[in-house]
């Protein structure tokens, strides 16, 4: 989830940046004022917040439309007014809420907490409250009960619009049914203005060109068509709000002129992005291994070499083959270009840029590559480390830990998954297994590792936890899975279990530092699990 106190600092800056507009109103003042307004609305686009992220496009397209040059500004009186009260509106949203979101936080803390134990199922998040509207359905009350065993609570309203002073946040999943548009449409957009933060989906709509784009326009930020299954929905809704907080941007900038470095520099910086520049191309192999850039920003003409050779240099690392390397520079000869890019570059920027630009720009290869990496590093069923992965994120989390600290590691296997694929085909199984990951990252901490060992296998590690913590936390999320329903490929409803094994190593043990030794235990505390009946957690102490 997004920090609330960044997004907050976000909000700060905007505000700051039109109060200095306001004073100052020029052009250097408008370029950092649209920068403000589009780091916000890169961050909210890598959240759930789908209706705070609108508002925020709108205001961008509209300082962008506006940019224009150093004699565009100050910008005619009466758009100054409208785009203040843009600014007063977006910032009220941001500020709403970070508050709500703040209370859930602490929620979630307590909740984490091992002695505020409890075997009922809490509501996890009020973005992840989710409210049925639109026609009554057994496939609405069926998603209910579903959504109750991840702990999700669920309101349904019917046609009813929610009250406008509501706090707006959740999940809103609007059944048209059989009704037509013209009946629907209307209340979908009311209740866009009336929820403007909220993730709208629209169910049962028309396999259609012309009515999803309606309802798209009309402001739902996803439509499922009619025949899509119980499952399919449950995908969408559990699936808001998983999304991470990104890891700023890590941007090196090569440039031989102190001057061009300082204006991109600023331009990444009010962004957030963090940069660093190097003035001497000699040095790239080693700045690169130091800095870690996500991109590299290459101007063309250096005293010592041309941007070209270094790229080409570069690239003769298998490890840095994968970084964007975006060239900036005057150069206007498109043969010069075309044969830049084909010497290991991504992109052309030619200078003088629009800081927005540049930033859209770094933003978008920068996002590709982390998908890229991330895609070698996750599970694509479940989206939870892959094998690999997990054994890593576990041996370095080992070697953080202090003296004193100890850790527990769990091996989980689905009980008689073989029975669920041959009753209930594949597609079924596989669901199963997706559950079981949603659960788990919904209970457990950010901080811990969850990962998909094998099949249906996973492996968790939870850093600095007591052996009888992690027994009961693992114990509740099993108790828990065992009562979800999920359905046949013929709807027969089915539940089923997993067991688990635990290896904690105790504070200070000799092996503390071997992850085989940890991995080994918990295996054989699974196999006894699953000797001793299936459906429980052992315990084992190294
Ligand atoms: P036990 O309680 O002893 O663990 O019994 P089991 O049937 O779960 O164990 P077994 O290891 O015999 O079977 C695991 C099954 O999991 C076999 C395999 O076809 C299935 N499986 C492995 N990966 C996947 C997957 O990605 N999707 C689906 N649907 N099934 C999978
Ligand atoms: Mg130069
Ligand atoms: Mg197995
Ligand atoms: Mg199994």
């Amino acid at each position: 989830m997004l920090t609330t106190s960044s997004l907050l600092q976000k909000e700060r800056a905007l505000q700051l940046a039109w109060i200095r507009y306001q004073a100052y109103p020029n052009f250097e003042h408008f370029v950092e004022f649209s920068l403000s307004i589009n780091n916000c609305t890169d961050t909210l686009s890598q959240q759930s917040q789908t209706g705070l992220h609108h508002a925020c496009r709108q205001l961008e397209q509209q300082a962008l439309t506006l940019f224009g040059n150093e004699n565009s500004h100050p910008i005619a009186e009466d758009i100054m007014r409208t785009l203040g009260e843009q600014v007063a509106r977006l910032s009220g949203l941001l500020r709403h809420y970070c508050a709500n979101e703040g209370e859930v936080t602490e929620e979630r803390r307590a909740r984490q907490e091992p002695d505020t134990a409890s075997s009922t199922v809490r509501i996890l998040n009020s973005a992840q409250q989710v409210f049925l509207m639109g026609e009554h359905s057994v496939r609405q009350h069926d998603l209910a009960t579903q959504l109750g065993y991840f702990g999700i609570s669920v309101c349904e309203d019917g046609w009813e619009l929610p009250a406008p002073n509501h706090s707006g946040l959740g999940v809103y999943l609007l059944d048209v049914g059989e009704q037509p548009a013209t009946r629907w449409i209307p209340i979908l957009q009311q209740l866009r203005e009336r929820v403007p933060l909220a993730h709208i989906v629209c169910l049962g709509m028309p396999n259609e060109f012309v009515a999803i784009n309606q309802v798209l326009q009309a402001g739902a930020d996803h439509c499922m068509a009619q025949n899509a299954s119980l499952q399919q929905i449950l995908s969408q809704v559990l699936a808001h709000g998983e999304i991470e907080e990104q890891e700023s941007y890590r941007v090196l900038i090569i440039e031989d002129s102190r001057t061009a470095a300082h204006v991109i520099n600023r331009a990444l910086e009010e962004r957030g992005t963090l940069t660093q520049v190097l003035y001497d191309p000699l040095q790239t192999l080693a700045v690169i291994r130091q800095f870690q850039p996500d991109l590299i920003l290459m101007d063309m003409y250096m005293p010592s070499c041309t941007g070209v050779e270094v790229a080409r240099v570069i690239r003769q690392y298998d490890e840095f083959l994968s970084i964007p390397i975006v060239y900036l520079s005057s150069e206007t000869n498109i043969g010069l270009q075309v044969e830049a890019l084909r010497l290991g570059g991504d992109q052309f920027l030619t200078k003088p840029f629009n800081p927005v630009l540049v930033n859209a720009v770094v933003k978008s290869k920068i996002d590709r590559y982390r998908a890229l990496r991330h895609s070698m590093q996750n599970d694509s069923l479940t989206d939870l480390l892959n094998h690999i992965s997990s054994q890593q994120a576990l041996a370095a989390a080992l070697e953080r830990l202090r003296d004193g600290e100890g850790m527990a590691v769990a091996m989980l296997d689905i009980d008689h998954f073989k029975r669920v694929n041959d009753t209930h085909g594949h597609p079924v199984g596989d669901q199963v297994i997706r559950s079981l990951a949603w659960l788990l990252k919904q209970r457990l901490r950010r901080s811990d590792i969850i990962g998909r060992y094998g099949g249906e296998e996973f492996v968790v590690g939870l850093a600095r936890a007591r052996a009888n913590d992690a027994e009961e936390i693992l114990d509740r999320i099993r108790n828990d899975f065992s009562r979800i329903v999920f359905y046949g490929a013929d709807n027969s409803p089915f539940r089923t279990s997993f067991s688990v094994g635990v290896a904690v190593c105790a504070e200070g043990a000799p092996m503390k530092k071997s992850l085989n030794i940890l991995l080994e235990a918990a295996d054989s505390a699974l196999y006894q699990a699953k000797r001793q009946g299936r459906n429980r957690v052992v315990l084992t102490r190294r």
